[in-house]
């Protein structure tokens, strides 16, 4: 991105920022963009563009030697008046399960990702046993919704194969079922198991397909939930499917603009003061939100307000000094960590959160101890800034 307009999307994003976080107009880029909890623009940019080529299929960096899984063309979806009608059945408890349990051959599939590694399994039943199982694996960073509609579609290719005509496809996947039967997902997955039992009917084989709710204590669901884990436990092998999901290069595109964004504000000049309390912009995220943003917090997190050494420092006010010793400028810390006028306050705080109230100890009370922390801040933040007032008009 060329410099000038890197200026000019950060001048835009100062001044929104600012209104968002209600800051002075003094305050910088970083600090603004870190309170007001936003990511900055340019690095929002490039994400969207590395996203676009990623879906394009453009080789990313980020994907190493990993294929994006695509979604099927419109174009390449069956038209609208060959699109069979296609629907689920649920199977909430036992006795449900039992009754539509009369296909001669059944099919019950799983997904399932334990212990950062990702597996599929069908297992094959006719009445009351098991005939054969199957195992599948996929690579760590694949997801159980992919898992569950390969197994799936792994089920419906055994249906061609197979010379019964009747059978059940069991899953306690929702959301997989919910893909396939609706014709405007272009999961590749989805996709191809809709065309196989288009395929098995051409064949006059009937397919039912199940929803089975986790954990009915069902002995074919817990044998199949089995067998996934163990399929994705033992992945030593050849990965069955390996299309990354959008979700992870999504995941992976933010975690760079992380890095960048956490570099820049570290190696920047400005933010000075809310480097104090919020060091890292990625942790600095999760205390924000915690936060109820107001002038106020805002003040006392840049420094950019009505205590001396800021409002002398743009020409408001003769001296920076505090009021307890002309030689002591009044800054935020100084109030916060120093100040002898705040004492009282400072003992009880201290208190009441059993730690001593250290330069280097801010970002970890900030923390921990988000709400009363603030408002001790507040209370001599408040003080410091009245006096001032008084004094300027
Ligand atoms: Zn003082």
């Amino acid at each position: 991105m060329g410099r000038r307009v890197r200026k000019k999307l950060d001048a835009v994003q100062r001044v929104f920022c600012q209104k968002i976080c209600k800051a002075h107009r003094t305050v910088s880029l970083n600090s603004a963009l870190t309170l007001a909890g936003i990511l900055p623009l340019d690095l929002r940019i490039q994400e969207a563009a590395a996203l676009y080529e990623a879906k394009r299929g453009v080789p990313q960096p980020i994907l190493a030697d990993r294929e994006v899984e695509k979604r099927v063309a419109y174009t390449n979806t069956p038209h609208p008046a060959e699109q069979i009608e296609l629907y689920f059945t649920r199977l909430e408890n036992c006795e449900q399960v039992e009754e539509k349990s009369e296909h001669p051959v059944q099919i019950y599939t799983d997904g399932s990702k334990i212990e950062g590694k990702v597996g599929a399994s069908l297992s094959f039943w006719d009445r009351n046993a098991e005939i054969k199982s199957v195992k599948l694996s996929l690579p760590a960073y694949c997801t159980v919704y992919q898992a569950e509609l390969l197994a799936i579609n792994r089920a419906k290719k055994e249906v061609l194969k197979n010379p019964a005509t009747d059978f059940g496809i069991y899953s306690d996947s929702r959301s997989s079922l919910e893909c396939i039967i609706n014709y405007n997902s272009l999961h590749p997955l989805a996709v191809e198991i809709r065309e196989n039992i288009k395929m098995a009917q051409k064949l006059n084989k009937t397919v039912a397909l199940y929803w089975v709710k986790a954990h009915t204590g069902l002995e074919r669901n817990e044998r199949g939930d089995r067998i996934a884990k163990e399929a994705a436990l033992r992945s030593k092998r050849k990965a069955e499917y390996d299309f990354c999901p959008l979700s992870f290069i999504k995941k992976q595109i933010r975690s760079r603009t992380l890095d960048t964004w956490e570099e820049r504000y570290q190696q920047g000049e400005t933010a000075k003061v809310t480097k104090i309390f919020l060091p890292h912009v990625v942790s600095a995220y999760k205390v924000i939100r915690k936060i109820e943003t107001s002038s106020l917090t805002t003040q006392i997190m840049t420094g950019h307000g009505g205590f001396s050494e800021y409002l002398n420092r743009f020409k408001c006010k003769e001296s920076p000094a505090c009021i307890c010793e002309p030689s002591e400028a009044e800054t935020v810390t100084h109030l916060i960590l120093e100040c002898p006028v705040n004492g009282p306050e400072r003992y009880d705080f201290e208190n009441n959160i059993d730690l001593e109230l250290k330069l280097e100890n801010i970002p970890l009370i900030l923390s921990e101890h988000t709400k009363i922390f603030l408002e001790y801040c507040k209370k001599v933040a408040k003080k410091a800034i009245k006096r001032n007032e008084n004094k300027i008009s």
